[in-house]
C-alpha cells in the first residue's frame, strides 16, 4: 500500500535528564526538573515539589529511542511518514509548575537554548516549541522575543494558567500583543499545567484522559470571549492533541451566549464568537473518526492530524495503518487539508 505522506502538529522530544542541573546557576540548580527512580517508580521534582510518580514501566513504554537521539527520530519520521513535525517538550512541560520567577525564566530559557540547538538545527523538519515563563509577563514577553531572533515560531503554553493568571486576565496582553506583532503560534498543549489524575474509583483511567482535553476548550472560551483573538485577528492559535469535533460545539455554546445573554456581555466582539473561533483556532486530533466528518459537514477546517509521538495515546509505530483507516475514503481535497496545508498554514511554510 502506498505511504500516506502527512505532517504531524503533536510530537514530544525527551530532553536530556541534566539538561537543567547542567545549565542553570547553582543556587536555581537544587530546584530545578529532577527525577529519581527508586523502587519502581520515577519521581519528578520540581522547585521543590513532588510533581508526579509514575511506574517506571509505564514511562518506559512512551520512550522509543527516538525519543531522545534526534537522529534516530528522523529515521522514524522517515518510517511512518512524517515529513514535518510540531515538536513539544516533555520535562520542559513542568516549567508550567514553577511558581518562583527566577527559576521559571531561567529554567524556559535553558530550554529554549537546548532546543534550538538540539532540535530546530537539526533539520528545518522539526518545529521545536518555545518555552516561556508563565510567571511574569515581562519575562514572558522578554524570552519570547529571545526565542523569535534565534527561529522559533512556535510556543508551546500550558491549558491551565497559574492561580490568578486565567487567560482572560489582562495581565497577559503584553504577551499576546508581542506574540501577534512577532508571528509567533501560540500552541496550548491539553494536559499541561494542572492536575493530572482528578478522579480514582472505576474508569478512572477514562475519565482522566476526558479530563485533560477540557482545559484547551476553557483556553478557546477564555480568548475569544475576553475579545484577545479579535483584537489580534492576525493571531492564530492551536490546541494540541485535543480532538476536533468540539470546537463547532463550543462556537455555538458561545455564540447563544453571546446573542441571548447580549446585555452581560462584555466586551462586544466585531463577530460572532464562533466565527472568530473559526477564523483563527487551529486543532489536532490522532485516531478521532469524528474529525473528517467535521470539516466536510460543519466546514471547520483548521483542523490537523498529529501523532503524538513517542506518547502511548498516539500512533508510533502503526501511523500507516491509522493514516489510510483515516484517510484511504477521503475526500483528497479535504486529505491535503488536513495531513498538509492547514499545518502549513499555521507556521507559515510551504508555498
Ligand atoms: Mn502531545
Amino acid at each position: 500500500m502506498a505511504k500516506i505522506l502527512v505532517n504531524s502538529a503533536d510530537s514530544h522530544v525527551l530532553e536530556r535528564l541534566d539538561l537543567w542541573e547542567q545549565a542553570l546557576p547553582s543556587r536555581l540548580a537544587q530546584r530545578a526538573p529532577r527525577v529519581e527512580r527508586k523502587d519502581g517508580k520515577e519521581t519528578v521534582y520540581v522547585d521543590g515539589q513532588v510533581l508526579r510518580r509514575d511506574p517506571i514501566a509505564f514511562q518506559e513504554a512512551m520512550r522509543p529511542p527516538g525519543a531522545e537521539n534526534v537522529q534516530i527520530r528522523l529515521q522514524d519520521l522517515d518510517d511512518q511518514g512524517i515529513q514535518s513535525e510540531a515538536v513539544f517538550p516533555s520535562r520542559g512541560l513542568w516549567i508550567a509548575h514553577m511558581h518562583d520567577q527566577e527559576l521559571a525564566a531561567a529554567s524556559a530559557a535553558a530550554y529554549n537554548d537546548w532546543c534550538a540547538s538540539e532540535i530546530n538545527a537539526v533539520s528545518p523538519r522539526l518545529i521545536g516549541s518555545a518555552v516561556l515563563s508563565v510567571v511574569d509577563t515581562d519575562d514572558a514577553v522578554r524570552e519570547l522575543h529571545r526565542a523569535m531572533g534565534m527561529g522559533f515560531r512556535a510556543i508551546f503554553m500550558p491549558c491551565e494558567p497559574p492561580k490568578g493568571r486565567p487567560y482572560n486576565s489582562e495581565v497577559w496582553e503584553p504577551l499576546w500583543s508581542a506574540m501577534s506583532e512577532a508571528g509567533a503560534v501560540p500552541c496550548f498543549h491539553i494536559g499541561t499545567g494542572g492536575e493530572l489524575i482528578l478522579a480514582r474509583g472505576p474508569g478512572g483511567a477514562v475519565i482522566n484522559y476526558v479530563e485533560t482535553a477540557f482545559p484547551g476548550q476553557r483556553v478557546v472560551a477564555h480568548l475569544v470571549a475576553s475579545g484577545v483573538l479579535d483584537r489580534h485577528p492576525s493571531l492564530k492559535i492551536a490546541i494540541a492533541e485535543g480532538g476536533v469535533a468540539w470546537v463547532p460545539a463550543l462556537g455555538d455554546r458561545m455564540d447563544e451566549a453571546y446573542r441571548q445573554h447580549g446585555m452581560f456581555v462584555r466586551p462586544t466582539l466585531s463577530a460572532l464568537p464562533s466565527e472568530i473561533i473559526y477564523r483563527q483556532v487551529y486543532t489536532s486530533f490522532q485516531h478521532d473518526r469524528s474529525a473528517l466528518p467535521t470539516v466536510t459537514a460543519l466546514g471547520y477546517d483548521k483542523v490537523m492530524w498529529g501523532s503524538d509521538y513517542p506518547h502511548l495515546e498516539g500512533t508510533f509505530p502503526n501511523t500507516q495503518k491509522v493514516l489510510h483507516e483515516l484517510f484511504d475514503n477521503a475526500d483528497p481535497v479535504v486529505t491535503e487539508r488536513v495531513t498538509i496545508g492547514a499545518f502549513n498554514e499555521l507556521f507559515g511554510l510551504g508555498a
